[in-house]
C-alpha cells in the first residue's frame, strides 16, 4: 500500500475505507491513488455507493474505517483500535476547503448573485479579503463564459449556465482536487455540452478530477481512467481507453452494454 515509487505525492489517497448506513455497508473496503492531474471516471450502477465516495472525501459523511489524505493532509485514519478518527473540527474544514464539490443539482446560494455565490467561500472559509478576491472570480466567471452574468441571481440562469458558476465557485476555493457528482443529469441533453466543455477545459489545464458520470463519451475521451464501482467496491480501476475496449468485471460489460 506505502508505494514509495518515482511518482510524487499524491492528489488523493484512500486506504481501506468503509462506510455503513446502519446495516448497510455502502462502501466495503476502498483503496485508492489519484496522482495530481489525473482525470478519473467513476461508473457504476446506481447505488454501487459512487456518490457516497464522494461524499467522504468532502466529509459530508464520515467513514468508520479507512485512511483518506487528501494533498498530502491527512483527513481520516485508523486510531489503534482501528477505527476511524478524524482531527478537529476546524482541521477537517480546512482539509475539505482542498476539495472542490459540483453536484448534480447545482446548490447555489439562491439569494445571492452569481458573484457572491463565488466570493461568499473564500471570504468566510478562507478570511481573503473582498478586493482581492473580486478579481479573481471575475477571471473564473469569464473562464467560464458567464461574465456577463455575474450580478444576475441563480433563477435567472439557464440550467447549464447554474453549473457553469457552480464549477466556478468550486474553483474560487483553489482546490487541489474537484469531485463532480452526475454533473450533467439534471440537465436537458442541449445544455449538457456547455458543461463537458467547461469540464474539458478544465482537464486540459491539468486539473485533477473525480467525476462520476454516465457520459460514457467524456468518460472515453478525457478520462484517463475509470473506475468501476459494484457494491461498495472498486471492481475496476484501469486505463479509460482500455476499459472501454475490453470490460473484465461481468458487470462492468453488462454495465457498458446497456449504455452503450
Ligand atoms: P450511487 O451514487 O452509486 O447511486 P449512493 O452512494 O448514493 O450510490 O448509495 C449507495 C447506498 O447507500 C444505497 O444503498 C443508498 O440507499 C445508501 N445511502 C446513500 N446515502 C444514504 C444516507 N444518507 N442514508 C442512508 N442510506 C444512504
Ligand atoms: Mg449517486
Amino acid at each position: 500500500m506505502h508505494d514509495k515509487t518515482s511518482k510524487g505525492q499524491p492528489a488523493l489517497l484512500l486506504e481501506g475505507v468503509h462506510k455503513r448506513f446502519g446495516d448497510n455497508h455502502v462502501l466495503r473496503g476502498v483503496s485508492l491513488q489519484v496522482q495530481p492531474g489525473e482525470v478519473i471516471a467513476i461508473l457504476g450502477s446506481s447505488g454501487s455507493g459512487k456518490s457516497t465516495l464522494l461524499r467522504c472525501l468532502n466529509h459530508l459523511e464520515s467513514v468508520e474505517q479507512g485512511r483518506i489524505v487528501i494533498d498530502g493532509q491527512t483527513l481520516v485514519e485508523n486510531d489503534g483500535s482501528g477505527k476511524a478518527r478524524y482531527p478537529d473540527e476546524r482541521q477537517v474544514r480546512r482539509i475539505c476547503a482542498s476539495t472542490g464539490m459540483v453536484f448534480q443539482h447545482f446548490n447555489l446560494f439562491p439569494h445571492m448573485t452569481v458573484l457572491q455565490n463565488l466570493i461568499e467561500a473564500p471570504m468566510t472559509v478562507k478570511g481573503l479579503k473582498r478586493e482581492l478576491i473580486v478579481p479573481q472570480a471575475e477571471e473564473l466567471l469569464r473562464k467560464v463564459g458567464l461574465l456577463d452574468k455575474r450580478d444576475a441571481y441563480p433563477n435567472r440562469l439557464s440550467g447549464g449556465q447554474k453549473q457553469r458558476v457552480a464549477i466556478a465557485r468550486a474553483l474560487a476555493m483553489q482546490p487541489a482536487l474537484m469531485l463532480f457528482d452526475e454533473p450533467t443529469s439534471a440537465l436537458d441533453p442541449e445544455l449538457t455540452g456547455e458543461v463537458l466543455r467547461t469540464m474539458r477545459q478544465l482537464a486540459a489545464e491539468h486539473m485533477t478530477m473525480l467525476v462520476v458520470t454516465h457520459e460514457m463519451a467524456f468518460a472515453r475521451e478525457v478520462a484517463h481512467r475509470v473506475l468501476f464501482m459494484d457494491q461498495g467496491v472498486i471492481a475496476e480501476d484501469r486505463p479509460a481507453q482500455d476499459f472501454f475496449r475490453d470490460p473484465r468485471h461481468p458487470r462492468a460489460c453488462a454495465f457498458l452494454q446497456h449504455m452503450l
